[in-house]
């Protein structure tokens, strides 16, 4: 699954640098991550960087985006070869 960032998101900025996919980008309002290039981290590291960093977390798995593990090694493959 993609992650998903909720409107209790404060603006913090230290997201965004960690974020090995460059998913993370500032909304209108608020943070936002881009489904279609968060693979949870996998590929990169063992857990999600963005929640490890988020001091209120808001980062809860996006459930309209239900991914196996296989899928987001897939994902992160064809990342790498757009990159
Ligand atoms: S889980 Fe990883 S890839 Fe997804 S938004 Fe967070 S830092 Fe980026
Ligand atoms: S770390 Fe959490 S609170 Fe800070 S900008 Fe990112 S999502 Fe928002």
């Amino acid at each position: 699954m993609a992650l998903m960032i909720t409107d209790e998101c404060i603006n913090c900025d230290v997201c965004e640098p960690e974020c090995p996919n460059e998913a993370i980008s500032m909304g209108p309002e608020i943070y936002m991550i881009d489904p279609n290039k968060c693979t949870e981290c996998v590929g990169h590291f063992d857990t999600p960087q963005c929640v490890e960093v988020c001091p209120v977390e808001c980062i809860p798995k996006n459930p309209d985006r239900v991914e196996t593990q296989e899928e987001l090694m897939e994902k992160f493959h064809h990342l790498q070869e757009q990159s």
